[in-house]
């Protein structure tokens, strides 16, 4: 086996094109930043990993900027010189140093394992105890237009054997002036798609309770973290007050939060991100506390690039307990592949690329045409 030792630790800022702008409830987006992290090891092996958060730091307090310099100033120099398979030696390190700032570590912990899988030649998956799949469903998140726009959107999706499920942000309107307009949306296709909804926390008790079954009687099939992430009680309370799943994500970002949900009964789906939680390691722990629990899984997207989105499908197609597909959706947003060879999307699955370590190859031009300068 060729040497395994950290050489260098190199990260790139890049700015990807969008091809339409991306809406969540207070900020918008036309190009979504990423940071790529390069490990090279002395045998001449490069692994690669992605640190990227919706938007911006409106989500968990993390940008790529507050990640770049995490990494190089006190990440990059625990690494050098260290085995790449020494991981969980490196990550207590690591936490010694650095508290929280789960996005930045995701990103180093991904380009770990792409670094050793390419050393053995085997893919990430392998490292992650082998698939319980090839491919996982991918819900596609409807724009923030009118009604009659979003169902054309949806209908022409679904003609071209795209999706099969939807998912529209909900928060940025009035409560009532949102509700309308999803039921309006749900009504449309109920019987032909799956609708599901994403308040990304900014609803209180009161208004979830008084709201919700509204949504639940147009054919809206899932509601995703209406309350503020720290609010188990309510969401327990939300959860058991309708009669479809509430799914857990800015509530969701360690085991002993998916524990914790579990134990209050606050979530009946839990929405696993490699990047919120810190890694491939970290999620799979969430995966097999949701499996003791009897909670389904379903693959989150924090808008990865082809990177970022591929390790978190090894890790979807690796859990037995990701069975309410996944949203990883990003790729499909973004005007630019970044690849040699694209992500395959087909019948509405993305399915995993054959090869060693993540199983991708990027673009040299393409990184370098929209690195930040
Ligand atoms: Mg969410």
């Amino acid at each position: 086996m060729s040497d395994l030792r950290i050489d260098r630790v190199e990260t790139v800022l890049l700015d990807v094109p969008l091809r339409r702008a991306h809406r969540f409830a207070r900020v918008s987006m036309d190009a979504q930043p990423v940071l790529l992290v390069f490990i090279r090891t002395g045998g001449g092996v490069t692994g690669v990993g992605e640190g990227v958060v919706p938007g911006g730091p409106w989500w968990g307090g993390e940008s790529v900027e507050t990640m770049q310099l995490i990494i190089e100033r006190y990440v990059a120099p625990l690494l050098t010189g260290r085995s790449v398979d020494d991981i969980a030696a490196i990550q207590r390190d690591v936490t010694d140093v650095v508290a929280a700032n789960l996005f930045a570590k995701a990103a180093v912990e991904v380009a770990l394992h792409d670094a050793w899988a390419r050393c053995l030649g085997v893919p990430v998956h392998s490292l992650l105890g082998g698939l319980a799949r090839r491919s996982v469903p991918v819900t596609w998140a409807l724009g923030t237009e009118a009604a009659p726009a979003v169902v054309e959107e949806a209908l022409g999706k679904l003609d071209a054997r795209l999706h099969r499920s939807f998912k529209l942000k909900m928060g940025a309107q009035d409560p009532d002036d949102d509700v309308a307009r999803i039921c309006a949306v749900a009504e449309k296709l109920a019987g032909v798609a799956g609708v599901r909804v994403d308040l990304n926390a900014r609803w209180d008790r009161l208004t979830s309770l008084t709201r919700l079954p509204r949504l639940v009687d147009a054919g809206v099939e899932l509601v995703e973290q209406p309350v503020p992430g720290a609010e188990y009680e309510a969401l327990a309370e939300i959860n058991r007050a309708l009669p479809i799943p509430v799914m857990a994500d800015e509530s969701l970002r360690t085991p002993a939060d998916a524990l914790r949900l579990a134990r209050h009964g606050a979530a009946d789906v839990f929405s696993l991100k490699t990047t919120k939680s810190g890694g491939l390691r970290a999620t799979r722990a969430i995966a097999e506390v949701a499996a003791a629990a009897g909670i389904p899984c379903h693959g989150g997207t924090a808008i990865e690039s082809p990177i970022g989105t591929v390790a978190s499908l090894h890790l979807a197609c690796a859990a037995p307990t990701v069975t309410w597909g996944s949203e990883l959706f990003g790729p499909l947003l973004m005007r630019e592949e970044l690849l040699t060879t694209p992500l395959r999307y087909a019948d509405g699955e993305l399915h995993l690329p054959d090869g060693p370590g993540l199983g991708v190859e990027l673009d040299p031009d393409a990184v370098r045409a929209f690195t930040r300068s």
